[in-house]
């Protein structure tokens, strides 16, 4: 199937307006280009809409659940709505708690704070290092990486057999990976982790974007995304789900707005009294603004339809797996083979070339954006790669990187086919 010859139903194939779509940049060959972004698995372009929507309420917000003033109680409102908004996306239980955070690392790494102490931690050695990292490490059992998704349900099944049944535990596990766009079988996992009475959290910060996720009909106990991979800006993620841990641990910030009451006693200490709602881990003043903007995009991409979203992207992957594979010297990366499905996530090498150089060459020449390296994942890549680096020392070594490009709803068709253009180009005519 080449590039040209993709079916596609033209009523679902307008992008999303996002950021940056008039953004030019300069050639190494002189002249200037538009900019073409696809690197949206680092960090998507904010939706225009999105950006709309912080602009018109920007001059009105207020400090949050701390002000009497009527900025301060419009700001509180929205901040309240925007838990709310993001509960709905998410396919919430009603006893389920919403806590705004900065980023999925943050997100988990609450999550971290909150398990437990008892807590046994299962994960596979695949996941972006946000969720392979946060976890005590005498308490992780990690898991080898699958080949297929039925082997990634049966490892899991085998390890946590062989636990000790009365105690906690938790799975954590990647709804898309960062890597190779491969989804991974969440609702699957996720019943295995129940039958054993484990708790599983869904890493779903390259998931969310792309695919509706859903704590009800995933039957997963958490999730956590960031807001900037959502088409927000920077600054606000979520860990949302069951409230029973989060309630009971001690705040992960300690401080104002997690506190209910704080008393002086008798003998001189302080005595805290926390929050049992999402404000227990949200001290500080919160980022209200990050929170609207994630909101927003969840609002935009509701409004915008999955099916349709979900269609036009597989029609972009389509486009783009066609194309590179007409040329040889491409080795796309997979964990699962090359039928599984997968998000508009890719990574590969290319035969004689320093990856690092390759995606250089892409921007200078060509104006695009991708990213080239290890991508926070380096057992994962040493898996896909079989050469990569064995000691942290050895992980800024180019030549054992990757190249990754990345796209999403606000992809236009004439970036991914330049993309291919590009590569095609490089390969058979060099840098
Ligand atoms: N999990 C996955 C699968 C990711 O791809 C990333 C970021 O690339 C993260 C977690 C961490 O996200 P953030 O950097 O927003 O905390």
């Amino acid at each position: 199937m080449s590039v040209s010859t993709v079916a596609v139903d033209a009523s679902i194939c307008s992008p999303l307006p996002v950021l940056g779509r008039d953004v030019t940049v300069p050639l190494v060959t002189g002249g200037t280009i538009a900019y073409a972004a696809l690197d949206y698995a680092a960090s998507a372009p904010a939706l225009q809409r999105v950006w709309d929507d912080v602009a018109a309420y920007a001059p009105y917000y207020g400090s949050v659940h701390r002000g009497a003033g009527y900025l301060s109680q419009f700001s509180t409102d929205l901040f309240e709505k925007a838990r709310r908004t993001v509960a709905e996306f998410l396919g919430c239980r009603a006893d389920d708690q919403v806590v705004f955070t900065r980023s999925t690392t943050d997100s988990l790494n609450l999550l971290a704070r909150v398990v437990p102490a008892d807590c046994r931690v299962f994960v596979f050695e695949t996941e972006h290092h946000a969720a392979l990292l946060p976890w005590q490490d005498d308490r992780v059992t990690y898991l080898d990486a699958p080949r297929s998704p039925r082997q990634a349900v049966e490892t899991l099944e085998r390890a946590l057999a062989g636990r000790d049944p009365y105690g906690p535990a938790l799975v954590c596990v990647t709804g898309a990976s960062n890597v190779t766009g491969e989804l991974w079988p969440v609702r699957e996992l996720a019943a295995a982790a129940h039958a054993h009475g484990a708790r599983i959290v869904l890493d779903a910060a390259q998931l969310a974007p792309h695919h509706p996720v859903s704590l009800t009909d995933l039957d997963v106990d958490w999730v956590a995304f960031s807001g900037h991979k959502l088409y927000a800006p920077f600054g606000a993620g979520v860990l949302a789900g069951r409230a029973d841990w989060l309630r009971e641990a001690e705040p992960y910030l300690a401080g104002g707005g997690a506190s209910r009451r704080v008393a002086r006693r008798a003998d001189g200490r302080v005595e805290v009294e926390w929050h049992e709602s999402a404000a227990r881990h949200e001290a500080g003043s919160p980022n209200v603004i990050g929170a609207y903007a994630v909101a927003s995009a969840c609002t935009a991409l509701t409004e915008a339809g999955w099916d349709a979203l979900v269609t036009r992207e597989q029609y972009l992957i389509d486009r783009v797996r066609s194309g590179l594979a007409e040329i040889p010297q491409v080795r796309v990366l997979s964990l699962f083979g090359d039928d599984a499905p997968r998000v508009g996530v890719l990574s590969f090498v290319v035969d004689g070339w320093n990856s690092s150089h390759f995606a250089a060459a892409l921007s200078a020449e060509y104006g695009i954006g991708v990213r080239d390296g290890l991508f926070c994942a380096h057992p994962l890549l040493r898996t896909l790669l079989g050469t990569a680096p064995q000691t942290p020392a050895e992980c800024g070594a180019p030549s054992l990187n990757a190249i990754r490009a990345s796209f999403g709803a606000g992809t236009p068709d004439e970036h991914v086919d330049r993309f291919v253009t590009a590569v095609r180009r490089l390969v058979t005519e060099g840098a």
